[in-house]
């Protein structure tokens, strides 16, 4: 039986989602993330800020989250600097990720998450990898995520179990999620009260915008993480309207 996990909560919709998600079944939280000098500082206090909000609107829930880690991986921007691109500054590539993506990033976070979750005594790791959205990145897929859970459990012989609540779910249905999740919370209105934490703390934008308000939050609106979260609520929104009428 699994009563603890660690997740890797980057302050985005996704991640947020899944520390819904590991909140509403561990009694036993802890977060993860990884500061390589990005330009998302954004991102780092948006983090503080989901934190800040889940404790104050969900009791149940504040008295599981436990602590919260940052690592520092400086040398994820060292990797990037070594691209062939670097002078050209930071732009989107045709596969939608940004030129200063690093290959293998997310093996890294994993070994480093799985090495805490050992020394915490954490049994699950929940990261919010998706194959529906961005098939683009191979180290977020379901085949890589099951071939980490087998050589991170035998590397570093403890059993964990790499939990992956968003990989068949597409940006509509993680709304959806969320939604669920805080219903299920036992707050009154918690539903609603979820999405709009995720509306008004969470950042996806790789533009690092806080200064344009939508209706699905902050961001630029045009880079393709605010492309698809637009995307994504204004399919749960229809949803959610028909289903009342
Ligand atoms: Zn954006």
């Amino acid at each position: 039986m699994h009563t603890s996990a660690l997740v890797l909560f980057s302050g985005g919709q996704d991640s947020t989602t899944c520390l819904a998600h590991a909140l509403s079944k561990y009694e036993r939280v802890e977060t993860i993330a990884f500061d390589y000098g990005q330009r998302h500082h954004v991102e780092l206090q948006a983090r503080l800020n989901v934190l800040a909000a889940i404790k104050a609107g969900f009791p149940a829930w504040a008295a599981q989250l436990g602590e919260d880690h940052l690592l520092d991986l400086a040398v994820l921007g060292e990797l990037s600097e070594t691209s062939l691109t670097r002078d050209m500054g930071f732009q989107m590539e045709s596969s939608g990720l940004p030129n200063t993506f690093v290959p293998g990033r997310n093996l890294l976070f994993m070994t480093l998450a799985a090495a805490l979750a050992y020394r915490r005594g954490l049994q699950v790791i929940v990261t919010g990898v998706c194959e529906t959205d961005f098939s683009g990145y191979p180290d977020c897929r379901d085949d890589t995520m099951k071939a980490l859970q087998l050589a991170l459990s035998l590397g570093m012989d403890r059993r964990f179990l790499i939990e992956t609540p968003l990989m068949w779910i597409d940006k509509a249905q993680t709304w959806e999620l969320a939604h669920t999740l805080g219903a299920q919370s036992g707050v009154p209105g918690g539903g609603q009260a979820m999405v709009d934490l995720v509306v008004e703390h969470t950042h996806t934008c790789y533009q690092g915008d806080r200064t344009h308000r939508h209706a699905w939050g902050y961001g630029c609106g045009s880079c393709p993480a605010c492309e698809l979260r637009a995307k994504g609520y204004a399919g749960f929104t229809t949803k959610v309207n028909s289903a009342a009428t």
